[in-house]
């Protein structure tokens, strides 16, 4: 960034704008996964949708899911047609939209409505701010880099408070109304967006690599085809009554792992890829899955922890009982108090905690934190006693520590591991891993019907516990893959 005399914590001021953006946005979409299953599955006489729990959390899920799935064509679009500005900012409008949509309380349609703008507009803003924070600091030595990014997790974290706002305007006074507090935090970032835009000039103004008018002719053309297809297909669903919430649900399952594997098929078969990249990228796959099987557990929260703090935990403080949604605080409180903490353990640890390893810890841990949930299911008696909120407590702090090696680590290690043919893609690949992960725990999460809580997170939390042992005994072989410990040659950020 270019030197203007004051900085931001010794950033460019265009940092301060991104993560003020960044900051809001998150505003909203945490406030309102904090009550969405609240809503969905409360009674219409508490003015909800009535849903079934199974159905909900799967919707749940896939709504989370395509929130981080659309980051690879969000990317796509910013590198190819519209430059990462004007993306961010057709974004944040489109994500505000999808909010005052849910906040007009005229039943499920507006609901679906809103939830697919703001699925649209998460695509264009997400991956291309971060990608716009990287930017900020080209030619530059990467730890100052990493403390930008570090700043910018920050910033998602203090956003991700919004559940005091949210929460208690959805849960004790009205849900459209804490959707509309959802809107309005989008609509600050926006104006803030707008006003800190002079701070940015350079950065992402134009496509990477524009569309030539052939390409752009052969995008349409496919474009249309697919939306074709996709419309004949939701008519024969309406026309045969298959077209419930449950059917749709599965389908973007399969979406959300069927791309991973074509595209992951299609970076190892490119020419444009060189052995060497490929060798890297095999690495790259078995972190992916890690994370997948990470964000898997750990986005449970929205879901069954959520349910969990509403039903069975003591929510009473100082003889108020706080809205089970404040819960949902927890987990970006802990993470702004850790993350000064591991920030210092990395650079302390320097070589000697290799990618794997903290992908594997973080496993563990979040498998561990299920087990504390299935012991803590154990103590509700068959849901007849109200437990300590301590136990989500422990529970969101045995995540935030795996969250701390996993997901920040998983961001810069993207980026490094990244083919250069496909580096402005790469962010969205990353996202990919939590769509996947949370379209299949959103799936998963229906065994908990069946099973019984106790079960139900004993096995989880076991499965998880031994995929990052397994983990552990490869942690040579991923360092090997990936050249580290040796000098890395940074291809991109
Ligand atoms: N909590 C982080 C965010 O909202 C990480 C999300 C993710 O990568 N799944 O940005």
């Amino acid at each position: 960034g270019a030197p203007e005399g004051r900085t931001f914590f010794g950033h460019p001021w265009g940092l301060a704008t991104l993560f003020f953006t960044e900051m809001w946005e998150r505003f909203s979409f945490y406030g309102l996964r904090a009550i969405l299953i609240l809503f969905l599955i409360a009674p219409p006489s508490e003015s909800g949708l009535g849903m079934a729990e199974g159905t909900a959390k799967a919707l749940l899920g896939v709504y989370m899911s395509m929130v981080y799935f659309v980051a690879l064509p969000g990317g796509w679009v910013a590198d190819r047609i519209l430059g990462a500005r004007k993306a961010v900012l057709v974004g944040g409008f489109v994500i505000m939209l999808g909010h005052i949509s849910m906040a007009i309380p005229a039943g499920a349609g507006f609901v679906y409505l809103g939830l697919a703008l703001i699925i649209l507009g998460t695509g264009l803003l997400k991956p291309n701010i971060s990608t716009m924070v990287g930017k900020l600091y080209v030619g530059e030595d990467s730890a100052r880099r990493d403390s930008a990014f570090s700043l910018f997790y920050m910033g998602i974290n203090i956003g991700s408070l919004a559940p005091f706002v949210v929460g208690y305007l959805g849960q004790n006074i009205n849900w459209h109304l804490g959707f509309g507090a959802a809107a309005v935090g989008m609509g600050l970032g926006l104006v803030q967006y707008v006003l800190g835009g002079k701070h940015l000039r350079g950065v992402g103004d134009e496509p990477g690599h524009r569309l030539t008018p052939e390409e752009r002719t052969r995008f349409l053309r496919i474009f249309t085809a697919v939306v074709a297809v996709v419309i004949a297909i939701v008519l024969i669903a309406i026309a045969t009554d298959t077209l419930t919430v449950d059917a749709v649900t599965v389908a973007l399952t399969v979406l959300a792992i069927v791309v991973p594997v074509v595209y992951f098929g299609y970076m190892f078969r490119s020419h444009e890829v060189s052995a060497d990249e490929r060798v890297k990228l095999r690495a790259y796959v078995w972190l992916f899955l890690a994370a997948a099987l990470f964000w898997m557990i750990f986005d449970q929260a929205a879901g069954p922890l959520n349910i969990f703090a509403n039903d069975n935990t003591n929510l009473s403080v100082f003889g108020w009982d706080m809205p089970a949604s404040w819960t949902q605080n927890i987990n970006p409180i802990l993470v702004i108090c850790f993350s000064a903490f591991f920030a210092w353990l990395w650079l302390r640890l320097g070589d000697r905690a290799s990618t794997g390893m903290k992908f594997g810890v973080a496993l563990v841990l979040s498998g561990l934190s299920f087990v504390v949930m299935s012991l803590a299911s154990h103590a509700t008696h068959g849901g007849t006693v109200k437990v300590s909120l301590l136990w989500l407590v422990a529970v969101y702090l045995l995540q935030t520590l795996g969250e701390l090696c996993l997901s920040p680590v998983g961001l810069s290690v993207t980026t490094r591991l990244a083919p250069a043919a496909f580096a402005s893609q790469m962010m969205g690949v990353w996202f990919l891993a939590t769509a996947a992960g949370d379209a299949v725990g959103g799936q998963v999460a229906r065994l908990q019907h069946a099973w019984g809580d106790v079960t139900y997170f004993l096995v989880l939390g076991l499965f998880s516990v031994v995929a990052g042992v397994v983990l552990f005994l490869f942690v040579k072989s991923l360092r090997r893959l990936m050249g580290e410990g040796r000098e890395l040659i940074v291809t991109r950020h």
